[in-house]
């Protein structure tokens, strides 16, 4: 299988898994529906850190554990359960002067965030 072959494999199965998966979970899925593929782990690895060096995906920065990569490229915040260790996309208009506020207020440039909330999804407050 040649790079670009793969590399589009792992860039569909991101896409279509919008739960901010590691490349250790990512790997799992792409192995689990395309049983016959040879891609490894070093390759997902290595293509899903290129993507983001692209910008063609994001990686998330300020999470506790491993690296999780997300094809949501917007503006957004993220909310990282301390128990199923899921991270959700929180829309970044629960506060729409955050950045700007922000600026005004210290007079730094600011070029990028990685806004990571934690604490108790709803699907885990539940059990
Ligand atoms: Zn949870
Ligand atoms: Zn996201």
């Amino acid at each position: 299988m040649n790079y670009s072959r793969q590399r589009e494999i792992i860039l569909d199965t991101l896409t279509r898994n919008a739960v901010h998966p590691t490349a250790e979970k990512l790997f799992q899925i792409i192995r689990d529906e395309n049983p016959d593929t040879n891609i490894g782990i070093a390759t997902v690895y290595r293509n899903l850190r290129k993507l983001a060096d692209m910008g063609v995906i994001k990686r998330i920065e300020g999470l506790e554990d491993a690296e999780h990569f997300d094809h949501n490229t917007h503006t957004h915040y993220h909310f990282m359960c301390e128990k199923c260790k899921k991270v959700y996309d929180i829309e970044s208009d629960v506060a729409p002067s955050l950045i700007e506020n922000t600026q005004k207020q210290t007079g730094f440039i600011i070029n990028g965030y990685d806004i990571v909330y934690h604490g108790i999804c709803k699907d885990c407050q539940d059990v």
